[in-house]
């Protein structure tokens, strides 16, 4: 809270004591004494200067274009800003955006809502791009945006205006080295590191809705007052090297190709494609290119029509009729009804397509000898002992081909960020006879041997 918000809130709290203090002067009739009327109208004219949420927390709620430049233009000044945003996604393929809250190292909270600054723009056309200052906030390189788990707020985000912010630095990742896992809520870190529990009793609101309830607003001011201080917390604590290993994180949560699927590429992100024929890959690209132009062209959840589970059940035994279909388990019968023609029509064409047409996946890494398994087994233990203390789960750190990278070229570590920084580092340092591997006090090590 900035001093111009303390001595509002002071005078509000004054003015509301005062009042309370001459209740008992209320006349026979009901009717309010003058001194009353004028403190009541005092409340009213603050209120409208400042607003309060429940907890007499000052922010500026911001509803048009022009208010939203006027304080863009002055936030360009921070240096870091604490920033979440509120959306709605049941049903769409896209999250729409709700609400972006903003918070200043000062604590001055600024609540900007996008639905009134599109709805303005319907009434005045002279506004194009109604987020625009905020965009252009976002992308300054001088201001670092802070976040807790950034990625749905940067598609949110890069959603507007298919542009993306510049600067981040992710909570939730730095939260790694203070040993909370990989994954860890905004909730559950403002516990640990700060002993405050916060109210969820809002996870699930509808942040539509207008006008937000008082609750939802000190829910939303919540995110960003309790984020500021995480931050601070956070940076006090982490290491010069450890900061620049978050920041390296976040900025790979900034690339555009994480957020715009091309439907030809959709297929790439089923799971489980390792044991499939060319062929069968060739069925699963094109229906998965059907199944996202779809989601997209009908702004759906993409799984509405078509399952990932029920997609590899048709490419098993591929059927060529669509009362066929009907009979491939997990399918949707409405979607058969609707859409069964259209698939058929591209299980015809994968079969008489040229063989040589049919996509195929990255090459597997040659078998470990079994000298590198032996090396790949000590890695592994190494790993194990990292997941252990770091509490995250093995298989979020590193895969077996990495490992098998490294091994075979120490020179090249394959990773970035904390798990260069946990891992990385460490195990290239020891496969080039750098260090040697130990145990103290139970637990696994690597030793650097003074020089
Ligand atoms: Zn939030």
């Amino acid at each position: 809270m900035n001093f111009h918000s303390v001595h509002l809130a002071f005078f509000e709290k004054a003015l509301l004591y005062a009042l309370a203090r001459n209740q008992h002067k209320i006349s026979h009739a009901g009717k309010k004494c003058a001194e009353q009327l004028r403190l009541l109208s005092l409340v009213a004219k603050l209120r409208t200067m400042k607003n309060f949420d429940t907890h007499q927390r000052c922010y500026t709620p911001i509803t048009d274009h022009a208010a939203l430049r006027q304080t863009c233009a002055q936030l360009e000044n921070e240096s870091w800003l604490a920033v979440d945003t509120e959306f709605v996604r049941v049903d769409t393929y896209y999250p729409e955006l709700s609400l972006v809250q903003i918070a200043t190292a000062n604590r001055d909270f600024y609540l900007i809502d996008p639905l009134a600054l599109l709805a303005e723009k319907e009434h005045n056309p002279g506004i194009t791009q109604p987020l625009m200052p905020l965009m252009t906030l976002l992308q300054n390189p001088n201001v670092l945006k802070v976040f807790h788990s950034a990625r749905q707020d940067v598609e949110v985000l890069f959603q507007l205006q298919h542009q993306m912010p510049a600067a981040l630095f992710d909570t939730q990742i730095a939260a790694i080295f203070l040993r909370h896992g990989d994954l860890a809520g905004f909730a559950r870190v403002i516990e640990a590191e700060l002993g405050i529990s916060l109210d969820k009793s809002q996870t699930r609101t509808n942040w539509h809705a207008r006008p937000l309830s008082a609750e939802q607003i000190a829910y939303a001011i919540d995110d960003v007052d309790y984020l500021v201080r995480l931050y601070q917390h956070l940076t006090a604590q982490l290491s010069e090297a450890q900061k620049q290993a978050v920041l390296q994180d976040s900025a790979k949560l900034l690339q555009p190709e994480l957020y715009q699927t091309q439907p030809d590429q959709a297929w790439l992100k089923i799971k489980g494609l390792k044991r499939l024929k060319p062929k069968q890959l060739a069925m699963v690209q094109s229906l998965a290119a059907w199944r996202e132009q779809h989601a997209i062209e009908h702004n759906q959840p993409k799984k509405w029509t078509l399952s990932d589970d029920a997609l590899l059940e048709i490419v098993k035994r591929p059927p060529r009729t669509v009362a066929a279909l009907y009979k491939v388990p997990g399918i949707k019968s409405s979607s058969v009804r609707d859409f069964g023609e259209d698939w058929i029509a591209r299980i015809d064409c994968v079969f008489s397509a040229e063989p040589e047409s049919y996509p195929q996946l990255p090459p597997a890494l040659p078998e470990p000898n079994p000298q590198e398994l032996a090396l790949l087994d000590a890695c592994h233990a190494f790993c194990q002992q990292v997941s252990l203390d770091y509490a995250v789960p093995i298989q979020n750190m590193v895969s077996r081909d990495e490992l098998l990278c490294l091994i075979r070229e120490p020179h090249r570590a394959p990773w970035q960020g904390w798990r260069h920084h946990l891992l990385g580092k460490p195990l290239q340092t020891w496969l080039l006879g750098q260090s040697t591997l130990c145990v103290q006090a139970q637990r696994l090590q690597f030793d650097t041997p003074s020089r």
